[in-house]
């Protein structure tokens, strides 16, 4: 067991407003419902049961947001990040239409949920956009605008000149973007100040949590599920097991064999200088959130103090600071040669990162533990809405939704083959996607 680590620095750990206070778990306690991590997942679950009026403690290894959560980019994106609608039905015949829909409206309940429990997140719901950057990928734009629009979300393409109106004006040169789509319900947020309101919301409507609890194990007694804490026990009738990619930080006896169905990859997360309203008239002029096509992935947003929020990732994780603040800073400035009007170039004030869990078929690997049990891993990426609404999902099976009810497509757990091999393996991706990126271009 490791001891549970304070907040890394980042934009969102400088800006946001502090947490409550919570304490750890200290001896032997019995609740209904008891679920192992405070990210969206455990959260949104807790306060989708609070709502019911069922007896909830959250138990979290750090604070709330400590993990993905409270580190990535905050952008609100309705899709999985490479799999589509027709690949999901394909795979998962009898649950996949529900998931189509739970991923589909899944931007549109995050934004509900903050207003509904007046949660301030900075949230903007501008839509998210996905460029393409070579002409060859408008088949990808257009399949996925299709495909998401047949599964009913109020989706559109994107010409050349529309994307470039969109994103920064063609008067600036920018030949970056061959069009692409958007889905106007996404759009972005400050994640941690997502999770430390949702860690409010759930206190207030009368729920446990309990931090620097990093759980040990857990496992059935009787015919109760027993949580165990260094200092302290629960049991309880239900269990949502939330860590996801960071299922083994804590301990590696809590699920091993689910912390082995992914493997994890570091995302840096880096934050501009606030960008002066004379760039920004025509630089994201709608304040989209944006990812594009490519295998290493170009993405960005502004915060709520105008600052652009990108980033990338970089094989070898310890030395990627000023390595990747270098590339990305260049890529950004070809993108968008306004920023040639800033003083000194583009800077980044603030650089972070965070674990990504990916899985081998690009899909949720989302999980029936027992009776009355629940766990997910692998968002590939994209979870801030996914994890919201797949814990809303475990709430509803929770209260007795039967599992032909559930948007979940239940699987068995499988973990990765020759795991180690895979895990040392998992950040050369990034120069296979590198090679293919400039191959389209060339
Ligand atoms: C750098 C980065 C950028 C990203 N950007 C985006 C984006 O822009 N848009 C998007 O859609 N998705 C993005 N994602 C993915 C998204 O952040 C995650 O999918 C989502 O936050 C997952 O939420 P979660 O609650 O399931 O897991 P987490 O937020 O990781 O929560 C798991 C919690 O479990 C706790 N825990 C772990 N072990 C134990 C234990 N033994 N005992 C008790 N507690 C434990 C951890 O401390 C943690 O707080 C990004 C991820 C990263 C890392």
């Amino acid at each position: 067991m490791k001891t549970a680590p304070s907040l890394p620095p980042s934009l969102w750990a400088a800006v946001t407003k502090p947490p409550m206070a919570f304490s750890p778990l200290v001896g032997a306690r019995s609740v209904d419902v008891v679920i192992i991590g405070a990210g969206f997942t455990g959260l949104s679950a807790a306060l989708h049961l609070r709502r019911a009026g069922v007896e909830t403690m959250v138990i979290e290894a750090a604070e709330p947001g400590w993990g993905a959560s409270g580190r990535n980019n905050g952008q609100v994106i309705p899709t999985l990040s490479r799999i589509d609608p027709d690949a999901i039905l394909a795979r998962h015949r009898v649950a996949g239409e529900r998931f189509v829909g739970l991923i589909r409206d899944s931007a549109q309940h995050l934004f509900d949920l903050i207003g509904d429990e007046r949660i301030n997140a900075e949230a903007e719901q501008t839509g998210w956009v996905q460029p393409v950057h070579s002409p060859d990928r408008m088949k990808l734009a257009e399949r996925r605008a299709a495909q998401w629009t047949k599964a009913g979300a109020k989706v559109a393409l994107l010409s050349r000149d529309e994307m470039i109106s969109k994103l920064g004006s063609a008067a600036h040169g920018t030949d970056a973007w061959h069009g692409g789509w958007w889905a106007p319900s996404g759009g972005h947020i400050n994640p941690l100040a997502l999770a430390r309101g949702l860690a409010r919301a759930v206190t207030e409507r009368g729920g446990i949590i309990h931090t620097q609890s990093p759980v040990i194990a857990y496992g059935r007694g009787g015919a109760r599920w027993v949580v165990t804490a260094p200092e302290g026990r629960v049991d309880a009738r239900a269990l949502i097991v939330a860590t996801n990619a960071t299922t083994s930080m804590f301990s590696e006896r809590l699920a091993p064999a689910m912390a082995r169905e992914m493997v994890t990859v570091t995302s840096w997360q880096m934050a501009t200088q606030p960008i002066p309203e004379s760039i920004r008239a025509s630089l994201l002029p709608e304040r989209n959130a944006v990812s594009d096509t490519r295998g290493e992935l170009r993405f960005m947003r502004y915060d709520a103090r105008h600052r652009l929020v990108t980033g990338g990732s970089v094989i070898g994780q310890q030395s990627a600071g000023s390595r990747l603040q270098a590339l990305v800073g260049k890529r950004l400035a070809a993108t968008f040669p306004q920023l040639s009007g800033l003083p000194g170039g583009v800077r980044f004030d603030y650089v972070w990162n965070g674990p990504i869990g990916m899985t081998r078929d690009g899909l949720p690997h989302i999980h029936m533990i027992g009776p009355d049990g629940y766990a997910w891993t692998g968002c590939n990426g994209r979870g801030v809405a996914l994890a919201l609404s797949i814990g809303r999902e475990f709430a509803r099976g929770v209260l007795g939704a039967s599992r032909a009810d559930l948007a979940l497509p239940f699987t068995e757990i499988q973990p990765i083959r020759f795991y180690g091999i895979a895990q040392r393996l998992a950040p050369f991706a990034l120069l296979a996607a590198r090679r293919r990126d400039r191959r389209e271009l060339a």
